[in-house]
């Protein structure tokens, strides 16, 4: 950090060179914001192949890791890889992206460390729109305000800092910045699951909701992969599958699993052909040991992530992927329209009962479906039997984990909601949060559960969203990721699902639509 290096400035030749040089490499690589985003999840999730903690970007891939990412901030390392400083700032640096970045940091989900090296030609104009005088230089700010964004050291009001070179000189240093900006009090030493004072700070408060949209992903994706590799697609199963497929593809409430879940359901006939399957008893080819799901990515290529935000235990054993499906059961349910909810509950219960692989769990569940005897005819209805029978899980679990002590501390099963998520749920408001007979205002709570599952839980999205609009490059990246879906499934069976799907809304029968276009394209081309 010490000898800090002037830059020169760039020749228009060279410019001119990297201009041509760029226009023959392969548009996927020049434009495609998810290339390399393999590469990339597994320095986040920090790979045994990969010791580097904090994320290479480079100008393929800085604006969609911003927008992709759940971090609340991102600090972005400018360097040179021919920069002596910067070679041994690097340990220093790692230091403290270890604590933060990849599925076994202490802190997942707080800051996103990143670098650019502005040695590589491609990445020269991102390296000048933040003014980059010196390497190794940091940032820091929110990671939505670095898609498409710049520093030029003038506008004080600017939402992204410099950090200065004597605050980040050595690994403390940096670390001691940070927990001035964040109040917190992080340090080198901190074990996994231990000091974790942030992320727990308040279960409780309503807004940590907004978070859990990223464990609706992880828990979908987790879902598919546990349906893959214990080959649990049959041809009994098969179409409860499709149908929850539908259902998502219709209300996920993350847009890019919408997306996948429409890629895997347009091709799903050609990956698993049932009438073939069933004449020959056809197993579907697993040759890559993933069968032929593998090679989609449900909620796109950046998840898993390989770690929980909303849904993080304090230990490894506890919450995770059941609260992650949970979460996804309520935000499916709050999105389904009135028509729909009694096909949305038979899907839900068919698909817990075939495809959830905890024995215990999907036969209670089946169970509590069993006892329904009147047909949904409205959402609240669902939305409130989901409620219900969740609530009913946590009040047999409470007493179990209680006498066991296998429940995870610092999240004891309660009654939900409590009455300080919402107080307005308690008829009474001076009557006991652990009685057995809560007189709720069942009103309220509805309003509540979809307020909470609905809107707050896509906050973060849509703050993401407004900062989307503004920018004409996300533009262009949205249609690329868009029309990298290339199908292969025949025109007549995208048909047939799109007319399927379409009883599970506007939404999917919009998808379908658009996918058989894109076909039919195709083929005649
Ligand atoms: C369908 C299903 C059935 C299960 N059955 C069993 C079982 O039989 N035995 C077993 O040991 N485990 C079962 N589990 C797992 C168990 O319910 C918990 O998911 C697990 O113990 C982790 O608990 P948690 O503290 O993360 O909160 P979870 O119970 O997983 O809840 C996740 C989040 O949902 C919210 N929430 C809590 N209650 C409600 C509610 N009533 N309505 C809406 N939102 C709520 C809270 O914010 C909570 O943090 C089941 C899971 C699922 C998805």
């Amino acid at each position: 950090m010490s000898s800090a290096l002037n830059l020169k400035t760039t020749p228009f030749l060279l410019y001119l060179i990297i201009i041509l040089t760029l226009s023959f490499l392969p548009p996927a690589l020049l434009i495609n914001p998810t290339a390399g985003s393999r590469s990339l999840l597994r320095a986040i999730s920090g790979g045994s192949d990969q010791s580097d903690f904090a994320v290479d970007l480079n100008v393929t891939n800085f604006d969609q890791v911003f927008k992709d990412t759940p971090a609340s901030y991102a600090i972005v390392e400018f360097f040179a890889h021919w920069c002596p400083a910067c070679r041994n700032y690097k340990p220093q640096y790692e230091k403290v992206a270890k604590l933060f970045n990849g599925a076994n940091a202490v802190h997942p989900g707080v800051i996103l460390m990143t670098r650019v090296d502005c040695a590589n030609k491609i990445n020269t104009k991102l390296c000048d729109k933040f003014s980059v005088t010196h390497y190794p230089a940091l940032y820091w700010g929110a990671p939505p305000k670095f898609v498409g964004g710049g520093w030029n050291g003038k506008n004080e009001k600017s939402e992204i800092r410099s950090i200065a070179v004597e605050d980040a000189r050595t690994a403390d240093r940096l670390l001691k910045w940070i927990n001035t900006q964040l109040g917190s009090s992080y340090s080198l030493e901190d074990e996994k699951f231990e000091n974790d004072h942030l992320l727990h700070s308040n279960v409780s408060d309503p807004a940590q909701i907004a978070r859990a949209v990223y464990d609706v992903e992880e828990a979908t994706s987790f879902a598919f992969d546990l349906i893959v590799e214990h080959k649990m697609i049959k041809p009994d199963t098969r179409a409860t599958l499709i149908k929850f497929m539908q259902l998502m593809v219709a209300h996920h409430p993350s847009r890019r699993c919408r997306r996948g879940t429409a890629d895997i359901l347009v091709n799903f006939d050609d990956l698993y052909p049932s009438n073939k399957w069933l004449a020959d008893k056809h197993e579907p080819d697993n040759s890559t040991g993933h069968g032929p799901l593998g090679k989609f990515d449900v909620c796109g290529k950046e998840v898993p992530r390989g770690y929980w935000m909303f849904c993080r235990g304090s230990k490894n054993e506890t919450r995770g992927f059941s609260c992650g499906l949970w979460v996804l059961l309520h935000s499916l349910s709050v999105r389904v329209e009135d028509g729909e909810s009694q096909m949305a509950f038979t899907t839900t219960c068919d698909f817990i009962h075939q495809f959830f692989i905890c024995e215990e769990c999907r036969q209670h569940f089946y169970d509590m479906c069993s006892r329904v005897s009147t047909p949904f005819s409205t959402t609240r209805d669902f939305v409130l039997w989901l409620w219900t029978s969740h609530n009913e899980v946590n009040t047999r679990l409470k007493k179990i984990e209680e006498s066991q002590k296998t429940g995870d501390p610092k999240f004891p099963k309660t009654i939900w909601p409590t009455k300080h998520l919402c107080p307005s749920c308690y008829k009474d408001p001076n009557q006991n949060e652990e009685s057995s007979s809560i007189d709720w205002d069942r009103d309220e709570v509805y309003k509540f559960i979809t307020g909470y599952y609905g809107n707050m839980l896509v906050s973060l999205y849509k703050e993401k969203d407004k900062q989307h609009v503004l920018m004409k490059s996300s533009a262009v990246s949205e249609e690329v990721l868009q029309s990298t879906n290339a199908l292969v499934v025949p025109a007549g069976a995208a048909l047939a699902i799109a007319v399927a799907s379409c009883l599970f809304g506007a939404l999917a029968c919009f998808w379908r639509s658009r996918q058989k276009n894109r076909k039919m394209r195709r083929n005649r081309s």
